[in-house]
């Protein structure tokens, strides 16, 4: 030890990053009578309730409530919608976010026995971690829930503009005339429909030659066309070459010539993981990586675990929370076997129940398993992007599935020629589309477009994750007159 040096204070775990993943792990752990030191250097909860999910769906909530007002005019009668901006902000600051203040999830964690340090911590050789002046030396592991940040791609100029992403999107008090979205996924695609919806002249501008490029053709025709609906200008194959700022706002300029201009900028071109801050070549693990690689059990080393979105496995909270069910009962197992069933840390009957309780996350079948710890399984990974229509999917797309060579067969059907459709009446374009493993007769993959697509998906998802036969499928009986009966028609249209 150096003079000056601080002596590591010794710990059973340490998690770095309390985002979803790292909250949930070292929270768990911290009840299961373990001492945890949970690192966090901004907000205890991470992206998805300050700056993600929450408070982009009260957004989209109150955006939907407006269109959906609209649409009374078609229906029954004639609505006025005067759109107010203030109710949503002040939502979102008092009941999501507390004013982007973390008490609450702080002493969440700390009542269940975690010690909270806010910092920024680093890997400082095997099994250690630094938080500025104090080093904790962890017995047992350390569990990596870093996340990850905005990736602002090298477009000329646009580095020295006050861009927004989608921090600044989601804290925005009063809203924009105009606002220019680079980037067609998700997250843009929720964010212009919310905005549109709220008056706000909105452009989305992707690279590729389609929206929502990671999902079926089929569904980026649809958002295509809900959003131009809703007013938006959409541009596909459009690459950006240079953005300027200036007094008149935002010009953004194309490799071909093209030209944009809007009050602002929301950049929402992917996420990145910043690996280079970890330390990770003090524990001889590659730091040039786009992401974490781990195993299915969520390792990065013997006794370096990740978890969330720095993985790369799909930047979801469902997938976080997966994930750190699985660290939670591997760490404890990890325990359990290098003290060959010891109690680690004087707390036997509460960490005996801990691993009882990982036992009890044990699985077979078809996702694997090694002793009492379940094992990774992405194979049933459901997503939605939050639009109206939603649009959920499970599993492969046609054309992955394709690129697998496996023998697919797809079944087609619009939920306009559903009963449940044609009762709603305003046809957003909503569909089901099946991918089916033909040799082994089980879908291999889902998606589900319409005003519920998102609901609709959970009995795909189960179809996908328990390889239900299709005879079974078939053989089943949907509720009528209700959306996901439209799956029954798909299944009857599986052909190659
Ligand atoms: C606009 C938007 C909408 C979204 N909507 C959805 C949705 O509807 N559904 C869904 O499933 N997902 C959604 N997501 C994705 C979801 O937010 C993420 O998948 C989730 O937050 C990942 O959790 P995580 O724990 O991996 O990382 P994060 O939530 O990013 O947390 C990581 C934490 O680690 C901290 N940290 C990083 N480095 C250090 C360090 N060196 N020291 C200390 N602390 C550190 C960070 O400050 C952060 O708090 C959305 C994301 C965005 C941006």
């Amino acid at each position: 030890m150096l003079a000056g040096m601080a002596e590591p204070e010794l710990v059973d775990v340490i998690v770095l990053g309390l985002g979803v993943g790292g909250e949930e792990v070292a929270g768990r752990l911290a009840e299961a009578g373990l001492t945890v030191v949970g690192v966090e250097r901004n907000l205890v909860g991470g992206e998805c309730p300050y700056w993600g999910c929450i408070p982009s769906k009260m957004m989209i909530r109150a955006a939907n409530a407006i269109a959906e007002a609209r649409r009374v005019d078609v229906l029954g009668g004639a609505a006025q919608v005067r759109p107010d901006w203030a109710p949503v902000a002040k939502r979102i600051r008092d009941e999501a976010t507390d004013g982007w203040d973390d008490r609450v999830a702080v002493r969440r964690f700390t009542g269940k026995g975690g010690r909270f340090v806010r910092g920024s911590g680093r890997l400082d050789g095997p099994g250690r971690v630094r938080v500025g002046d104090q080093v904790f030396q962890a017995r047992h592991g350390i569990v990596l829930g870093t996340g990850t940040r905005p990736s602002v791609p090298p477009v000329d100029g646009l580095a020295d503009t006050p861009y927004w992403t989608n921090r600044e999107a989601i804290e925005v008090e009063e809203l924009p005339e105009s606002l220019l979205v680079l980037g067609g996924g998700a997250i843009g695609l929720e964010l212009a429909q919310v905005f549109a919806r709220f008056g706000v002249r909105v452009t989305v501008v992707e690279a590729l030659d389609r929206l929502l490029a990671v999902e079926e053709p089929e569904a980026s025709e649809v958002a295509a066309a809900a959003l131009r609906a809703d007013g938006v200008e959409v541009h596909t194959g459009v690459r950006a070459a240079r953005v300027d700022h200036g007094a008149d706002g935002f010009i953004l300029r194309g490799t071909d010539g093209e030209e944009f201009h809007a009050d602002r900028l929301l950049v929402v071109t992917g996420r990145r993981a910043h690996l280079d801050e970890l330390g990770l070549d003090t524990v001889g693990v590659d730091a040039s990586r786009r992401y974490l690689p781990v195993d299915d059990r969520l390792h990065v080393t013997d006794d370096i675990w990740a978890v969330g979105d720095v993985t790369g496995e799909g930047a979801f909270t469902h997938i976080a929370m997966y994930q750190a069910s699985i660290v939670v009962a591997d760490v404890l197992d990890h325990i359990r076997r290098s003290d060959g069933g010891a109690d680690p840390s004087g707390t036997a009957s509460v960490v005996g129940g801990a691993v009882g309780a990982a036992s009890s996350l044990a699985v077979t079948g078809s996702s694997g398993s090694a002793g009492s710890v379940p094992r990774a399984d992405y194979r049933a990974l459901p997503r939605v992007t939050f639009t109206d229509p939603e649009i959920g999917a499970v599993g492969l797309t046609e054309q992955q599935a394709r690129e697998r060579g496996i023998n697919v067969q797809v079944g087609f059907t619009r939920l306009s020629s559903s009963t449940r459709g044609w009762i709603h009446k305003t046809d957003d374009g909503g569909f089901i589309k099946l991918v089916a493993d033909a040799d082994q007769g089980v879908l291999i993959g889902a998606t589900s477009v319409g005003p519920a697509g998102g609901e609709v998906l959970s009995g795909l998802v189960v179809a996908v994750h328990g390889a239900v036969p299709l005879a079974q499928l078939r053989h089943m009986i949907y509720a009528y007159p209700t959306f996901h009966r439209a799956v029954s028609d798909a299944l009857r249209n599986l052909g190659s």
